[in-house]
């Protein structure tokens, strides 16, 4: 059977296919969904250099913000007109449900929308320079941005990114996670219909120790926005601070649950459910440490388990579908390897723990949403997964919850349950990490700056903040009363600086 080839989108259209291809598989069913392009060193030379002369054509860097915001709106009502399109691709590449990519990317075009309107509303600033003189501050776009992307949220992450990037004025490389590519891949079309000009929006694929790594050690790029893992961030980042390129970086995590005993079980319950088991567990603020309070403990375990065994696996097509694929079988083994560590650590399998399949033929990439009761300082309790595989920890007193919060070298996300006002404050003003919810887990805005402490990231995505990192400052200044008399004879009091 032949499969579709998508190619890299350069310059406002599709190239020819690359001698070498990447399949990319369906992970529910293992059959190949498409391939793609591998992208030489030589090719991403020629990407750049050309997105620079269009960069300094102005086409884009110089329009008129009025213009850029009628673009990106465009784009957004285009990206809603097809939605169902990107919904079903988006299901079938990464194997999740097709009930949360639905959920998903009913909110993508707000990121097109949210940063269209920060292009046309942003302002400057007038400082209060000294004398007769007019400072004003205006941002300007930096330049060709990359952006590297992973698999578990491919359009929303790429388009979080890329929404930024254009409303700023600059010209994007995306290469979207070799895993998951396709609906980025389908991305310039539409953005071409919304009358972006050619080769503002470049889309590569391949390899990321090869395109990913050419990409960001490239020295005529001006920025690199990466979200991935760690190990990612420090293969790009020496590169990178040689080449005077800034970084932000979206990496990994080890989000804490804190449940607290005013908090109703069957509440509690449900917030681990969703934090622990949305993508099945491939988020980067994974519910992955359930810390209960021991005077709910007993209680709250009981129910977890009767409500995990009771969670669907399936079909990720199927409306009925709970809990989908995970990736790949790499990550299927890396689960696996976590349950294996974690019991030889003294962990106790509460639910779950092993692979499973949806059919007869056993293809597909599924691991059992499983829960294991270990302590604080076990592999599981303070390494990622990425996957369905989630640590309980019984917990004495708060300040052990905020002890063991604290204890991971990720600080991301984390969520705090509890119906005591006072306690919900001092809590969360407590935890170490970029994102604290109370009484959620896992919300998110356009306008809510999103990203980590410690070795969970630089920088922040959305908002105001992302948007501006997206830009440079510059200062102009304007003289109009002090005159250049520095020179001049017997001057008293000429001004300097
Ligand atoms: P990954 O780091 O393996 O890959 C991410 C991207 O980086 C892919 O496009 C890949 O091709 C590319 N890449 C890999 N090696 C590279 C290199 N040497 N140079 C340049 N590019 C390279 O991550 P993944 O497995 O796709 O995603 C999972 C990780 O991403 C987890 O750690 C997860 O927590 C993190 N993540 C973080 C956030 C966040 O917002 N903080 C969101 C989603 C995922």
């Amino acid at each position: 059977m032949s499969i579709p080839h998508i190619s890299n989108w350069i310059d406002g259209q599709y190239t020819p296919p690359s001698a070498a291809t990447i399949p990319v598989l369906n992970p529910a069913t293992e059959t190949p969904l498409a391939t793609i392009n591998t992208t030489s060193a030589e090719d991403i030379d020629s990407i750049i250099s050309t997105s620079w002369q269009t960069f300094n054509s102005g086409k884009w860097s110089a329009l008129d913000s009025s213009e850029r915001f009628a673009v990106l709106t465009k784009a957004s009502t285009l990206l809603r007109t097809h939605i169902t399109d990107f919904i079903s691709l988006e299901t079938a590449q990464t194997g999740r449900p097709i009930r949360e990519m639905r959920a998903q990317l009913s909110r993508v075009p707000e990121w097109l929308e949210y940063f269209a309107s920060l292009a046309r509303t942003h302002e400057g600033r007038v400082t209060p320079f000294k004398g007769p003189v007019l400072n004003t501050l205006t941002r300007v776009p930096l330049g060709v941005v990359v952006l590297i992307t992973p698999y578990n949220h491919p359009l929303l992450i790429a388009m979080k990114k890329i929404a930024a990037a254009l409303a700023a004025g600059n010209i994007v490389v995306v290469k979207p996670s070799e895993l998951a590519p396709l609906s980025v891949l389908k991305l310039g079309k539409l953005f071409k219909e919304a009358g972006l000009p050619d080769g503002v929006l470049q889309i590569v694929s391949g390899y990321g120790a090869e395109t990913g790594k050419y990409l960001c050690e490239h020295p005529r790029i001006s920025k690199i926005d990466l979200t991935g893992g760690f190990g990612t961030y420090r293969a790009i980042a020496p590169v990178a601070a040689m080449n005077m390129v800034p970084v932000t970086a979206e990496l990994g995590g080890k989000a804490p649950v804190c449940l607290f005993p005013s908090v109703d079980v069957d509440v509690a319950v449900k917030a681990a459910l969703f934090a622990g088991f949305i993508a099945s567990g491939q988020t980067c603020v994974t519910g992955s440490r359930l810390l209960v309070h021991e005077d709910i403990y007993e209680a709250f375990k009981e129910l977890l388990d009767k409500r995990v065994r009771a969670l669907r696996v399936g079909d990720p097509m199927d409306e009925k579908t709970q809990i989908g694929s995970v990736i790949s079988a790499a990550a299927v083994e890396r689960c696996r390897a976590f349950v294996e560590r974690a019991t030889g650590e003294g962990g106790k399998i509460l639910c779950g723990g092993g692979r499973t399949t949806i059919n007869a033929e056993g293809k597909g990439f599924f691991f059992e949403p499983t829960i294991i009761e270990t302590h604080s300082t076990s592999d599981l309790a303070r390494n990622e997964v990425f996957g369905p595989v989630i640590a309980l920890i019984k917990c004495s007193s708060e300040d052990e919850i905020v002890r063991i919060a604290n204890g991971t070298s990720y600080a991301l996300g984390a969520s705090v349950w509890t119906n005591d006002f006072t306690q919900a404050h001092r809590v969360a003003g407590r935890i170490e990490a970029g994102i604290v919810w109370i009484n959620g887990h896992h919300l998110n805005d356009p306008s809510s700056p999103w990203g980590g402490f410690k070795e969970s990231g630089l920088g922040k995505e959305n908002g105001v903040e992302a948007y501006e990192s997206y830009t440079k400052v510059k200062s102009m200044v304007v003289n109009y009363g002090v005159a250049p008399v520095w020179f001049d004879e017997e001057v008293a009091g000429a001004r300097y600086g």
